[in-house]
């Protein structure tokens, strides 16, 4: 393990942080749909309702994995497995998690992915 336990706490209080503020913000965007719902009659702009809601379902999605991912790491932290690449192995450095605590994936691995992405 290339991580000291003073490493790890600090990553994971991040990750513990950043749970923190997409839970937050999911429980906003639930509250907000309903008080849309709830105080609208039957006079409201239902195109415009449809697309916000849609758009928020869009972002929930996005965050609800996100969330999954932090959970998947704090796992991983505690298995003593976090901050592997998951592609060829390789240790992350501390600089790079620190900045990106979600990352599961060395540099070199990532630029790759995303050459392959870009088609
Ligand atoms: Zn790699």
């Amino acid at each position: 393990m290339h991580l000291t336990d003073e490493q790890l706490e600090e990553l994971k209080r991040l990750l513990i942080e950043q749970r923190s503020t997409i839970i937050e913000r999911l429980e906003n965007q639930v509250k907000d749909v309903e008080d849309v719902v709830f105080s609208g009659g039957d006079e409201l702009d239902r195109g415009g309702l449809e697309g916000s809601r849609l758009l928020r379902y869009r972002i929930s999605d996005r965050e609800t994995k996100l969330l999954k991912k932090i959970n998947n790491i704090l796992v991983k932290i505690e298995d003593g497995t976090y901050g592997i690449c998951e592609i060829c192995g390789a240790e992350i450095p501390f600089e790079r998690l620190k900045a990106r605590p979600v990352t599961s994936m060395c540099i070199k691995c990532k630029e790759l992915e995303e050459e392959k992405e870009d088609g």
